[in-house]
């Protein structure tokens, strides 16, 4: 760390080290003098070791950016996962609670079925929620992947990551589009254990118990709801391929991925344990769900469960069989056995995603100005316009962060020399912002 010189305190410096931002350090502004983002760490590390607690946490796990080897997997109850859930995720209240004792219950049968070698609920791990019971009885509890249907940028992905990161398990994101039958140009369903492998930092025992995101399932769906004409043959292999590892078995997985490096020794990974949350948005489906429960209500009583039928949103009434129809192989639904549906996210919903949650979008860009020492200013309206502009191009809670940045761009780019103290962004400002770049972030 450099030393405290003469030229360095008529600058801005760190008032513990003395650097000076000429000394490539990053201040940060108190009322009465800087600190640096090294002794911040430092400090933080100090307190740390020293086992004084964090008041701002309150003793709730974080989401970590990655997953820490010496803890372990976290054992949490279905109510504390809700909760945390809660925190950074607006709404989608069924599917949180549904995801909450699934993957309460995916964790225990780990543990049940290990019968007491299982460490991890032991160590590190301070709240020790599941105990440890062997499976002596001969009862082996079956694994229950997730899938999660829902338009596109209502948090599917998001409720996934979420969830990996507070058990502190490797967690991976996969598109099933780019998947392909072994032999053809794309890539092989193993190179899904590639990533989840880099992410446990390639400490296999740890990413066993990690957790998969499949995204874009539908799309590997036969097509057409006949599927005897309209036969899809790739999307059915692949199909069969991802079913060995939904299923659990022993994969030989490239470390590095691919086929570009036929060298590199493969290791075996059990997929056993791992789970499996696949993530679609089965566009159209609502018309098969339908038509199934028209047939179905059809004779006596028929008008009367019509009338309790919520036509807005048929999702919530999916079942196995509609799946079906749609063109996922039966094998592969029945190792999906937990639907949760998620809904579309209303404009409520959205101004709430901008603001509400932990690391929201709008908290974040405070924290970028922050970090040179401004406040950042956003009136209300300009929060109605990134809403409403979202809602308009139909890009969904996906778009909110782009909108942002696009308004935010200049502003983050002459702040940091400004010198000034504050940066309000009102309405006019967000409009002009807006209107200069429309045509790159929304044609
Ligand atoms: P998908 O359903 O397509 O997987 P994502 O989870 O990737 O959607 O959502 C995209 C982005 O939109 C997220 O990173 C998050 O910023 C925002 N988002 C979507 N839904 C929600 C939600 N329910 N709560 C909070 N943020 C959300």
């Amino acid at each position: 760390m450099g030393k405290r010189t003469d030229s360095t305190m008529d600058k801005a410096h760190c008032v513990f080290c003395g650097r000076s931002e000429d000394d490539g350090a990053l201040l940060l502004r108190g009322d009465n003098g800087y600190i640096c983002s090294d002794c911040v760490y430092l400090a933080a590390d100090y307190l740390k070791k020293m086992g004084v607690p964090n008041p701002d946490v309150e003793d709730e796990p974080e989401i970590a950016p990655g997953v820490d080897k010496s803890k372990g997997v976290q054992l949490l109850r279905p109510k504390e996962i809700h909760d945390f859930l809660d925190q950074y995720v607006i709404g989608q209240d069924r599917a949180k609670k549904l995801l909450s004792v699934a993957v309460y219950n995916h964790y225990k049968r780990i543990t049940y079925n290990s019968s007491g070698s299982e460490k991890d609920s032991a160590k590190g791990a301070k709240k020790k929620t599941v105990r440890e019971v062997s499976p002596v009885d001969g009862i082996e509890i079956e694994k229950s992947n997730i899938l999660l249907v829902g338009p596109t940028g209502t948090g599917k992905t998001l409720l996934a990551r979420t969830i990996a990161r507070l058990l502190n398990v490797p967690f991976a994101i996969v598109d099933a589009t780019v998947l392909t039958e072994a032999g053809y140009v794309g890539e092989d369903v193993e190179n899904i254990l590639t990533r989840l492998l880099q992410d446990a930092d390639y400490d296999v025992p740890m990413a066993e118990k990690g957790i998969v995101f499949i995204d874009e399932i539908d799309k590997i769906a036969r097509k057409g709801d006949n599927p005897s004409i309209t036969r899809d043959v790739s999307g059915e292999g692949v199909q069969q391929a991802m079913l060995k590892l939904l299923e659990g078995t022993v994969v030989n997985v490239p470390p590095k991925g691919g086929r570009k490096h036929p060298e590199q020794p493969l290791v075996p990974v059990d997929t056993k344990n791992i789970l499996f949350i696949c993530g679609g948005a089965f566009e159209g489906i609502e018309k098969i769900i339908g038509q199934r429960l028209n047939t179905q209500v059809i004779g006596f009583g028929a008008q009367k469960i019509r009338d309790h039928i919520d036509l807005d949103n048929l999702l919530k009434y999916i079942a196995p069989q509609d799946l079906r129809t749609y063109g996922l192989i039966p094998e592969i639904i029945g190792r999906l056995p937990i639907i949760a549906t998620l809904t579309s996210l209303d404009r409520a919903s959205m101004l709430d995603i901008l603001t509400k949650p932990k690391n929201a979008i709008i908290k974040q860009f405070e924290k970028i100005f922050e970090l040179d020492g401004i406040k950042l200013k956003v009136d209300a309206p300009v929060l109605d316009l990134i809403v409403d502009t979202a809602i308009k191009h139909k890009l969904g809670a996906r778009g909110l962060r782009s909108i942002c940045e696009a308004i935010m761009t200049d502003a983050m780019y002459e702040a940091p020399t400004s010198g000034k103290k504050e940066f309000h962004v009102t309405l006019d400002y967000a409009k002009n912002h807006l209107s200069t770049i429309t045509g790159e972030i929304l044609s």
